[in-house]
């Protein structure tokens, strides 16, 4: 049965990959449930499933978050429905080829879905939560936040800025009384690779996990209290060591001073 604290979790791009594991995952720890994605009819299946294992309300919301209305849409029900605890900010989209490979129009449907959407929906969630004093956001960036120089750029430039506003927010979040995770998968087998014609077969099996593995970790992450969750990353030091030296670099980053090396010599 469901709880009547544990409250009610609106995941984006439900519908397949990452989003439909959260979903399982959350209504088996007796979250209600908000699924977005375009795809209703691929909803509709998974949310009849998931009422009928765990007995949790699901709700399904057909929403295009390339489209401005839509987007609108969820913000306001973030805003409005103060059942919601736990939004899962998932649903993205990869390019074919490379950073000199796509259209304008392509370009800017990803930078819709990656960075407006995101960024939109992470701060009308902060906004309602930070209002109500709890709850919790998950942002789905990206392991390329940290490795541009392996990909496609727009794709790993978007998940740069979502690690990037994860970390702002978090900060507004920890002063207002809600959490911000930012999780970062690395090649994980979903329908992503597919749809941005990419086989991740290509890839050594050892360097890619399944979307079952890769959510259950994020939650234990989440559990953790973590703001930054890598599943993959073995050694959790490395991230510690990388986190606390751009931390020592703050003080440096802004003087009147410009840097030794940059100043004009007088010309004799
Ligand atoms: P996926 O299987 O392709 O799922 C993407 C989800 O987003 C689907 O539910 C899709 O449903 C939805 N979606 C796509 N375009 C949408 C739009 N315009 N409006 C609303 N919903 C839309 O991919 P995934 O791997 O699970 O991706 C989930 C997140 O993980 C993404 O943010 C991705 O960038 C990130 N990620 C994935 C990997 C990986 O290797 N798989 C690695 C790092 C990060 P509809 O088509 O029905 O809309």
């Amino acid at each position: 049965m469901t709880s009547p604290t544990i409250g009610t979790a609106l995941i984006t791009g439900a519908s397949t990959g990452l989003g439909a594991v959260y979903a399982d995952r959350l209504a088996k720890r007796g979250h209600d449930l908000i699924l977005v994605a375009r795809n209703a009819a691929q909803l509709e299946p998974l949310a009849a499933k998931l009422r009928a294992e765990t007995g949790v309300e699901v709700d399904v919301i057909a929403a295009d978050l390339t489209n401005s209305d839509d987007v609108t849409r969820i913000e306001q029900r973030l805003i409005d429905d103060a059942t919601i605890t736990l939004f899962v900010n998932n649903a993205g989209m990869s390019l074919n080829g490379g950073t000199l490979e796509n259209s304008a129009a392509e370009i800017e449907t990803i930078i819709a879905l990656n960075i407006t959407a995101a960024a939109r929906l992470a701060i009308a969630a902060g906004r309602a939560f930070g209002a109500r004093g709890q709850g919790a956001i998950v942002n789905i960036a990206s392991v390329l936040a940290l490795a541009p120089e392996t990909f496609e750029g727009v794709y790993s430039g978007s998940k740069a800025f979502l690690l990037n506003l994860s970390q702002a927010l978090a900060t507004t979040g920890r002063e207002k009384g809600f959490h911000v995770q930012a999780v970062l998968p690395g090649a994980t087998r979903t329908e992503i690779w597919e749809r941005s014609g990419k086989d991740v077969d290509a890839f050594p099996a050892e360097m890619v996990m399944s979307a079952v593995d890769l959510v259950d970790a994020a939650l234990i992450g989440l559990d953790r209290g973590e703001e930054v969750t890598i599943p993959p990353l073995a050694d959790e030091g490395q991230w510690d060591a990388y986190h606390a030296a751009r931390l020592a670099m703050g003080p440096g980053l802004s003087r009147r001073d410009v840097g030794e090396r940059y100043r004009v010599t007088e010309a004799v």
